[in-house]
């Protein structure tokens, strides 16, 4: 039987500690409670639910957020312009714009806008190159989280192989580096992947981040594995047909409640780092 990647309870005994942090910090600033700022563009119902849960999430441990809603007709200049006056807000310590844009939006350019004082989700060229080159920046939230929940389950990747499926700018890619920088022997795949079975029964650690319901078979997974399940879709489906494999790989993220919790987790731990770093222990 493997080992469950309880990411929603262990976002939960975080938050207790982050609560602490942020009492800690209010006491320092003359009572002032920390803000993440959420830029929605357009009317997505997952998206708008998503913002809402990270909203909530700052509430829970006594930070704030502010919910920027604009129109699904918004331009790039717009939420530049949006993303221009929280940059500039002292009260902000943290800025997400939530991913995706409508497609008529320049979001590389948008997040690219973002101080990386304030990238507290991890977005920015700037932070990416940062983190890459294994520098201090705030990661991507959703590979950070992923991070996060193996450190914590004290599974070291060091020197194992890792197959991430999946190359996207928020999630394979940042993924892939944060493996390799725990030393783990990557291979990033994607559409073009020539055999991704082949590529992935090699693996002792797979990360499917694919986007698409149950598209990698349990039965490529070898025994043994850590499986990592990033997607997520309507009914609770992950982007890993896990049927089975429960009961033959060393550990398993459960979808839901796996990596999601983990990556808001992340970005609120992020954001009271940000703040944390605006008014520091004296
Ligand atoms: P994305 O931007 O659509 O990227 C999908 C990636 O999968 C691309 O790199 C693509 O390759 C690759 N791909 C597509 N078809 C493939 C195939 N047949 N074989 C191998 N690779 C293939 O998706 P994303 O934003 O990274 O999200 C991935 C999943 O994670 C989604 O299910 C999403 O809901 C979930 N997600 C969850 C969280 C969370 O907090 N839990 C956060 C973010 C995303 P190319 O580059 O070649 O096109």
């Amino acid at each position: 039987m493997s080992l469950l990647l309880d990411g929603k309870a262990v976002a939960a005994s975080y938050e207790k500690e982050l609560s602490r942090r942020v009492t800690a910090l209010k006491a320092r600033n003359g009572g002032q409670t920390p803000i993440l700022a959420t830029i929605l563009v357009g009317d997505d119902p997952a998206s708008a639910t998503y913002v809402a849960m990270k909203g909530n999430a700052c509430r829970r441990v006594g930070m704030d957020s502010s919910a920027i809603r604009l129109p699904a007709s918004a331009t790039t200049a717009d939420v530049l312009a949006e993303i221009d006056r929280l940059n500039a807000d002292p009260t902000v310590h943290g800025i997400l714009l939530q991913h995706p844009v409508p497609a008529h939006v320049d979001e590389r350019l948008c997040f690219d806008r973002i101080s990386i004082a304030k990238d507290v989700d991890g977005v920015t060229s700037h932070g990416f190159g940062l983190m890459a080159l294994g520098e201090p920046a705030f990661g991507s939230a959703t590979p950070a989280g992923i991070m996060r929940l193996l450190a914590h389950y004290e599974l070291d990747v060091a020197g194992k192989r890792a197959v991430v499926v999946g190359r996207s700018p928020i999630l394979g890619k940042p993924m892939a580096f944060m493996l390799s920088n725990a030393n783990a022997t990557v291979t990033l795949c994607h559409s073009k992947t020539v055999n991704l079975e082949a590529e992935i029964r090699r693996a002792q650690i797979v990360v499917g981040a694919v986007g698409k319901p149950k598209f990698i078979r349990s039965e490529w997974i070898s025994d043994g594995a850590i499986v990592i399940d990033a997607g997520y879709h309507p009914g609770g489906i992950g982007d890993i047909d896990l049927d089975g494999l429960i009961e033959r790989c060393a550990a398993v993220t459960p979808v839901p409640g796996g990596v999601g919790p983990m990556t808001i987790s992340t970005l609120i731990a992020q954001t009271a780092d940000a703040a944390e770093r605006a008014y520091p222990v004296a």
